[in-house]
């Protein structure tokens, strides 16, 4: 097993390991209260899978084991789906000395997340992450949200799980393209802050070291989460392509999936960067070759104007200044303010 330790408000560990998904119940023994109730919330897919193994390992480590099955999808990240988890928690009476489980991905982990931030002004979780995506982003680090019709992830809350169990096995039932959705941020922890890493993405046959990637990649979050846990500088280098692959999934209506998205974001800031002189065009073209070689999209096929006027109207821009991540050096990330106005205009000249 492989073991990393998160010293943020909250200190915890992400246990990394083949087959852990059975041995999720004595795990969370050791961090939660004996006797418990361990509210297990996950979608319809997720359940058919592997609902059966973690419910059972719960029950054999001693907890009560209340479930909250809700439509897998994007769509399920809503004001409806959470309100219907709240009243389930009442009904259940869950109280804080119980917690949630969040199993499954991303839309799991930050609808259950939020729920346990704000369900009776707060209780404890634990991640037990199933895509790739999941165990290299979404599940490490605390960031929890709902969607709202005005905008994806606009009510949220900073919220620190108290155990991560990442059963590596579990990626194997991923769709291809949702694998290499964890893939797109995989290959973003390369470039903005391991050359190594990146190199091993360009070499291939991660399936037969997921594991150590899995860890690679939530050791540089970690690292990053620990200096600025509420995302008030540094972490921000985390959304290295994400303001352009956030403005993608939203004028493609979230057809394009959030690390489709962050392909083609990391390769529009490349191109831009290159134009604006901060690289050479060896590193435009080196992520365009590993980002292909996974079957991830190397262009956006729409109106580049229109994403710059969906970034008009991100939350993370600041005035008239956007801050952008650009890479000048594989392993190195750095943030660049730059005018709106002049973002918009250089992002026109590339596709
Ligand atoms: P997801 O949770 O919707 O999972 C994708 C699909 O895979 C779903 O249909 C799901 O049912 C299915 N699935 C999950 N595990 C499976 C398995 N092992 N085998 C077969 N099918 C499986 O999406 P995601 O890509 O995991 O996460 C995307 C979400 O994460 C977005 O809502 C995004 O905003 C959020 N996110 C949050 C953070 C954060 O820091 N909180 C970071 C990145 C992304
Ligand atoms: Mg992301």
């Amino acid at each position: 097993m492989r073991t990393v330790c998160v010293h943020a408000s909250v200190t915890y560990h992400i246990l990394i390991e083949k087959g852990s998904l059975s041995q999720s119940g004595p795990y969370a023994a050791q961090v939660f209260r004996p006797g418990s109730k361990a509210a297990i919330v996950t979608d319809d897919t997720v359940a058919s899978l592997y609902l059966e193994t973690v419910k059972r390992s719960f029950e054999a480590a001693g907890f009560t084991v209340p479930v909250f099955i809700f439509p897998h999808g994007e769509d399920s990240k809503s004001r409806e789906v959470l309100f219907q988890l709240y009243d389930f928690l009442i009904e259940q009476e869950v109280t804080r000395s119980d917690f949630l489980v969040a199993l499954g991905g991303g839309v799991v982990g930050d609808l259950a997340g939020f729920a346990a931030a704000t369900y009776l002004r707060g209780i404890p979780f634990m991640q037990i992450p199933t895509t790739f995506l999941a165990a290299v982003d979404s599940s490490v680090g605390g960031k929890t949200a709902i969607n709202i019709p005005a905008g994806k992830n606009l009510i949220g809350a900073f919220h620190q799980p108290s155990l991560v169990v990442c059963d590596t096995e579990t990626f194997r039932t991923l769709p291809p393209e949702t694998f290499a959705d964890g893939v797109a941020e995989t290959i973003k922890y390369g470039l903005i802050a391991s050359k190594s890493l990146f190199e091993e993405m360009e070499q291939g046959h991660i399936e037969e070291k997921i594991d150590d990637i899995v860890t690679q990649c939530v050791s540089i979050k970690r690292d990053i989460v620990e200096q600025d846990e509420q995302d008030k500088g540094l972490r921000m280098i985390l959304n290295y392509g994400h303001t352009l692959g956030h403005a993608i999934e939203k004028v493609t209506n979230h057809s394009v999936t959030h690390g489709h998205g962050v392909a083609m974001g990391m390769l529009l800031i490349a191109r831009l960067g290159e134009k604006m002189g901060f690289h050479s065009p060896e590193l435009t073209q080196r992520m365009e070759r590993c980002i292909a070689s996974y079957g991830l999209p190397t262009h956006y096929d729409g109106s580049v104007a229109e994403l710059g006027e969906s970034v008009l109207h991100d939350k993370k821009r600041s005035g008239s200044i956007i801050r952008l991540i650009v890479v000048k050096n594989i392993g190195e990330a750095e943030i660049c303010p730059l005018d709106v106005d002049k973002f918009i205009e250089q992002l026109s000249e590339v596709q």
